[in-house]
Formats: C-alpha cells, sequence, structure tokens
C-alpha cells in the first residue's frame, strides 16, 4: 500500500488521481491533500477519502473548511478529523507530510514550486504533473534532487511515455530515474502534440479567437491554463524544457510532431537508430498510474487500445509561424538560466490577461517575446530560489506594464 498525497487535489490532475485512488483501495490510501478555493469539492474528498492532512492555499479559508466538516452529519463525518493548516507553510507541510510515500503535485503554474521543493526536501518520491516547477527552477530542482534522494516520476502524458519507453534500457539507470543527467544511448526525443484547439484554423482567423474558443480542447479535457496554453502550443514548448530537465538531452535533440489522434503519447530514438513509441488512450489516468505505481503496473479494466477502430494514425510538422510560442521556449531554453523562469510567468500572466479578455489571443506570444527580450541582460546563469522568486514576480508585472502601455496593440478583438 503507497501512501500518497494530492496536491491540487480540486483540479483536473488532482480528481483523477483521486478517482484513480478510489479505484485501487488496496494499492494506494490518500494521507494529504491540498486545494485552492473550491470548498465544495474538497470536503467532498475529505469525506470520501480521510486524509490525515489538509492544506489550504489560503489560511482565511480554514475557519470556513472546519465549519463544514463540523457540520457534517454523524454519518457523513470521518472517523479522525484531518489536521487542517493553510497558507506557503501550510501547503509545504501537507507536502511534505511525514507518512506520505509519494506526491501527486497538480497544483497549476508557478504556486506548485515552493511545495514541490518541500516534498523533495522531505524525500518524497513526486508524480511530476506541475511542470512549471521544473521548467521555472530545474537549475534549483534538479540538484535538490540529488541531495534528498527523491525521484521525479514523470506525470505528463508526454514524459511519462518517453520514461516508458526507457524502461527497456538497462544501462541508462539514471533514465529510469529522471534525474535530468543525460541518459546514455538516448539520441533522439520526440513530443507529440494533438495540435490544440485551433489546429484546424487558418492564421487569419486566430484573431478572432474567443476564450471559449481556446478552452475547447479536441482531444483532452484538462484546467483552463495548460488548455489555452495547448492552443498556443506554448504547453509543447514547456514540455521541450521539462524534456530537457527530466532526460538530460540538449534542445536539438528534442523535437516537436502533431498527431492529431494523440494515441503515440512520444518516441525516443535511440543510439541504435531504433525509435521506440507509448501508446494509450488520451486518458491523464494512464500516465498518472504509471507514476503512481512505478516500477510496477497494476491490472487495469480501462479501455483497450484496438488500432483498426482508430484506422490511422498521422503526422506533421508544426506550424511555427502560426504558433510562435514553440520558437519562444527552445529560444529561452536554449538561454537557460533564469529565462525559462522569465518565460512561464509571462505566459501564466499573459494568459490569466486573455482568460480575463484583457488581452486577445494573439497577444500572448507578444507579450511573452517582448518580456524575455527585456530579460536578456539581466538573465543569471545559475540561479537560486530567490531569484526564480524575484525574475518570477518581475516578468508578471512586466507583463502587465506592457499590456497596460500598448492597450492599442493588445486589446482584445472580442
Ligand atoms: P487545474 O486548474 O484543473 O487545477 C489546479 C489545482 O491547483 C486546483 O486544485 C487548484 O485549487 C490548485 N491551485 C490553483 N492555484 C493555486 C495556488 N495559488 N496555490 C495552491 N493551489 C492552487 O489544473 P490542471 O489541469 O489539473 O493542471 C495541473 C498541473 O498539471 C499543471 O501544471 C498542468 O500543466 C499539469 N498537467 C495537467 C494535465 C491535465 O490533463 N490537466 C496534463 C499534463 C500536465
Ligand atoms: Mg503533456
Amino acid at each position: 500500500m503507497k501512501a500518497i498525497s494530492v496536491l491540487g487535489s480540486t483540479g483536473s490532475i488532482g480528481t483523477q488521481t483521486l478517482q484513480i485512488a478510489k479505484e485501487f483501495p488496496t494499492q494506494f490510501k490518500v494521507v494529504a491533500l491540498t486545494a485552492g478555493q473550491n470548498l465544495d469539492l474538497l470536503t467532498e474528498q475529505i469525506k470520501t477519502h480521510q486524509p490525515e492532512i489538509v492544506g489550504l492555499a489560503k489560511e482565511d479559508n480554514i475557519s470556513e473548511l472546519l465549519d463544514r466538516l463540523n457540520n457534517l452529519s454523524t454519518e457523513e463525518k470521518p472517523n479522525v478529523l484531518p489536521q487542517i493548516v493553510g497558507g506557503t507553510e501550510g501547503l509545504n507541510m501537507a507536502a511534505s507530510w511525514d507518512h506520505a510515500d509519494l506526491v501527486v503535485t497538480g497544483i497549476v503554474g508557478c504556486a506548485g514550486l515552493l511545495p514541490t521543493l518541500a516534498a523533495i526536501k522531505a524525500g518524497k518520491d513526486i508524480a511530476l504533473a506541475n511542470k512549471e516547477t521544473l521548467i521555472a527552477a530545474g537549475p534549483v530542482v534538479l540538484p535538490e534532487l540529488k541531495r534528498s534522494g527523491s525521484r521525479l516520476l514523470p506525470a505528463d502524458s508526454e514524459h511519462s511515455a518517453i520514461f516508458q519507453c526507457l524502461q527497456g534500457t538497462p544501462w541508462a539507470e539514471n533514465a529510469r530515474l529522471s534525474t535530468g543527467i543525460p541518459t546514455p544511448g538516448l539520441r533522439h526525443i520526440q513530443l507529440t502534440a494533438s495540435g490544440g484547439a485551433f489546429r484546424d484554423w487558418s492564421s487569419a482567423d486566430l484573431k478572432h479567437a474567443t476564450v471559449k474558443d481556446a478552452t475547447s480542447h479536441p482531444n483532452w479535457s484538462m484546467g483552463r491554463k495548460i488548455t489555452v496554453d495547448s492552443a498556443t502550443l506554448m504547453n509543447k514548448g514547456l514540455e521541450v524544457i521539462e524534456a530537457h530537465y527530466l532526460f538530460g538531452l540538449d534542445y536539438d535533440h528534442i523535437e516537436i510532431i502533431i498527431h492529431p489522434q494523440s494515441i503515440i503519447h512520444s518516441m525516443i530514438e535511440l543510439a541504435d537508430s531504433s525509435v521506440l513509441a507509448q501508446m494509450g488512450w488520451p486518458d491523464m489516468k494512464l500516465p498518472i498510474l504509471y507514476a503512481m505505481s512505478w516500477p510496477n503496473r497494476i491490472e487495469t479494466p480501462w479501455k483497450r487500445l484496438n488500432l483498426s477502430e482508430l484506422k490511422q494514425l498521422t503526422f506533421k510538422d508544426p506550424d511555427t509561424e502560426k504558433y510562435p510560442c514553440m520558437g519562444l521556449a527552445y529560444s529561452a531554453g536554449k538561454s537557460g538560466g533564469t529565462m525559462p523562469a522569465v518565460l512561464n510567468a509571462a505566459n501564466e500572466q499573459a494568459v490569466a490577461l486573455f482568460l480575463n479578455e484583457e488581452i486577445s489571443f494573439l497577444s500572448i506570444p507578444k507579450v511573452i517575446e517582448a518580456t524575455c527580450e527585456k530579460h536578456k541582460d539581466d538573465l543569471q546563469a545559475n540561479p537560486q530560489l530567490e531569484d526564480v522568486i524575484a525574475v518570477d514576480k518581475w516578468a508578471r508585472i512586466e507583463v502587465q506594464e506592457i499590456a497596460k502601455k500598448q492597450s492599442n496593440l493588445f486589446s482584445t478583438t472580442i
């Protein structure tokens, strides 16, 4: 029985993780949950999973959650009420909870950085969904992993695919553990991309893209921020940086390929020119389960893949002009140091402004590019945690300033 903590339990990754825990009660026991604002769902989750500790993003919500739990009927009330904590310290405490073996990181954005670091410092294994943490703070996270011996198990579907393919390379012990050290024999990675919400739109039509359009993903059901990242293809750019830190390949050997069916979740080419791919239906439960059960596999009754049902799998190169975010991510990754943190924070802020209908869809890459450009002279090659936090804060303010100053250029078209 593995004891798990779920950070961001009320989100898309969090709820799917809890479905897995419920489906396989002899394999997993939930000991800690953390969440942002959704107290209704969190209360239900506490009733079902009876965790030992619950962390809330906002300390102000502690008393309301306690009231809700105290007012449950005798039948509904957990046998033992969890300890409820809040704020940064509270989230860190829940993330590093002593009784947990594995921490699933489903917080969205750089807000996941401190709790993930707390879990790593406590020596917990990490099922990493919260890619922004690694992208913004790779140079901080990787040495911490080495110090604590905690292991980063990818839950992002592409990186899980690569990780699964690497299990068959016995000489690549570090590949089995995703430590960011170059993986012997791994020559090339092909990250597959569905193409996002606008894959069948012309570049000209993107001018009129609305929030509703950008948040309707053709293949995957995910949180709003990552769905917009998929529409701009920034998600794939961020995943290139994630792959660089996880598997230690340089950027010239990490490639993006559009695969609209999302059946092949990524491919690796090995030194002998053999190519391995991992396949499955587009269902995040599979990569999450693998990260939770690694190095074992759990028998599931889930829908089996039948290729004749699909008839064909297709591929094409991505359109880098239509989707400038990919190029911005490669460029930030190659610059290294604090630049990926700036790219990530600028993207988070730009997406938030877009979701708030304050800037247009096509403005997202423009504000990110301008922010990264401005950071060039201040780039720090070997950042510490404080440097990452400082540039993250700076970039968010910068995006707002740029959007404000250039309201004509960036005004929404909706
Ligand atoms: P989501 O928006 O559905 O859920 C986010 C969770 O984080 C919620 O529980 C929310 O309450 C919590 N949260 C938000 N802001 C917070 C804050 N400031 N402090 C603490 N908690 C906060 O997001 P999601 O789609 O589940 O994505 C979560 C992460 O997983 C992201 O990093 C995303 O890139 C990654 N990911 C998601 C998917 C997917 O299918 N959803 C696939 C691959 C990777
Ligand atoms: Mg992914």
